[in-house]
């Protein structure tokens, strides 16, 4: 089952691939291990695309990766793996490198799990899956390359590439799938999706970023996540909500909500989602998706918390009104229907405490772009959040809820000399 691939055969340009991640594909050999990049750096070489992230595979345990950097940290409690770190600051990059795992379908985990005897031999390199749990198993036990690719999603995730002698490793016919544009899962795709749900939300994501290249789902992959859909509720809110905010930076958020219309899964993932793909053509969310998917397409960085201000401030604009209505003081009732939007929509997501407070920021910044008096605007280009604040007044005025003359006036402001910022002010009285 095993074919590889020369060079002549996948013609993946070399040029492509990222030093350090040969560097550490290098140094894993050279103390005698197997070591490949792999998952969807190899899918993009194939390609060619430039990935945006390299990973690494090996044979050797995180503590022997370890020892082989300098600046090498295991991570993860449940799932090891080993951040090799290049480079300082914005410039720094990882290398993320797993050990090989072992592919189990439910029964093998169970099986280990409820077996102390038959797991010893099979646990062996792992100490930190002590509440043995099925899915918690099945993703710590180490194995052969071959069972490494069969855990993997998609055929086309599922190949390694060795960038010394340029030979590509693949199992599953990634390969010849890369060629006809198909997306397959590797297996029974319901017994996959059964597995780990999140797998559903996966094959959106990789159609929604391949069909640019005229990728298509595999009949079965795509006919499978519909009747799967309800799988989701299974998987922890937390879990769903960064897969959606993966599903909206891709560089792809306007070809996903396509994809998902059309699956017919435009509801069911995560109710906020839901909400987006039912706003998705409204002006001023689509500006803002359009606006998203430029951004990565620049190799800008993108805030999640921009986008779903824009997709809820309706909802804040409508609550402000009503309570402006019942003669409430404007700054107060602001926050008062922000925190009604917060409850309604975000829920008690833990650990989304940043993204909530620069939602808010943004939001409590719009009012004050219309007093432009005194030293109000000088305080308020100041402040950290400007630009996002800035950014979303600019959509807004592109929307024509606000006056775009406004947002010129903002622009000319945030860059101008004190001296010009006087004359800008005296102008706006
Ligand atoms: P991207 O370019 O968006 O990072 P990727 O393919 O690299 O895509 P990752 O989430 O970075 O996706 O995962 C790396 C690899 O790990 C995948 O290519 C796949 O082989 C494997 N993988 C990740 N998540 C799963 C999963 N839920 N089930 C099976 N295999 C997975
Ligand atoms: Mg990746």
């Amino acid at each position: 089952k095993r074919e590889e691939i020369g060079p002549e055969a996948h013609r993946i340009d070399p040029a492509l691939v990222d030093e350090r991640a040969v560097n550490v594909v290098r140094t894993l050999k050279e103390a005698g291990h197997e070591a490949y990049i792999v998952g969807g750096a190899v899918r993009d070489l194939l390609l060619g695309l430039r990935p945006k992230d390299f990973d690494v595979a090996t044979n050797a345990t995180p503590e022997q990766v370890k020892g082989l950097f300098r600046r090498a940290f295991i991570i993860g409690r449940r799932f090891r793996i080993v951040h090799v770190v290049y480079g300082r600051g914005r410039e720094h990059e990882v290398i993320e490198v797993s050990t090989f795992r072992a592919y189990m379908d439910n029964a093998a985990a169970e099986a280990v799990a409820g077996n102390e005897k038959t797991s010893k031999s099979e646990l062996a390199g792992m100490k930190h899956a002590v509440d043995a749990s099925g899915r918690v198993l099945r993703d710590n036990v180490w194995g052969p390359q071959e069972e490494d690719a069969t855990r993997r999603d998609f055929t086309v995730n599922a190949m390694y590439y060795d960038p010394e002698t340029r030979t590509l490793v693949d199992y599953h016919g990634g390969m010849k799938d890369a060629g006809k544009k198909v997306l397959r899962m590797i297996g029974d795709p319901a017994t996959r999706y059964r597995e780990d749900p999140v797998r559903i939300i996966r094959a959106v994501r990789f159609t929604a970023k391949l069909s640019a290249l005229g990728f298509k789902l595999e009949t079965k992959t795509g006919a499978a996540l519909k009747p799967c859909l309800p799988l989701l509720g299974d998987v922890p809110q937390s879990r769903l909500f960064d897969e959606m905010l993966k599903l909206l930076q891709t560089g792809h958020a306007v070809a996903t909500i396509e994809q998902l219309r059309s699956l017919d899964m435009a509801r069911g993932i995560y109710p906020l989602l839901d909400l987006i793909v039912e706003r998705a053509d409204v002006p001023f969310v689509r500006a803002a998706l359009l606006d998203t998917d430029r951004r990565v397409g620049e190799g800008k960085p993108v805030a999640p918390s921009f986008l779903l201000a824009c997709v809820l401030w309706s909802d804040v604009r409508d609550g402000w009104a009503e309570r402006l209505a019942r003669k409430e003081h404007p700054f107060p009732a602001l926050q008062g229907a922000i925190d009604d939007v917060f409850d309604a929509r975000i829920g008690d997501v833990s650990g989304r405490g940043k993204l909530a407070a620069d939602m808010r920021e943004i939001w409590m910044m719009q009012p004050r772009f219309e007093k432009r008096t005194g030293s109000t605007p000088f305080s308020l280009v100041e402040q950290p959040r400007f630009r996002a604040g800035f950014d979303f007044m600019r959509l807004r005025a592109d929307a024509g809820e606000v006056d775009v003359v406004l947002a010129d006036w903002w622009q000319e402001f945030s860059i101008a000399s004190d001296q010009v910022r006087e004359d800008l002010l005296a102008q706006a009285r």
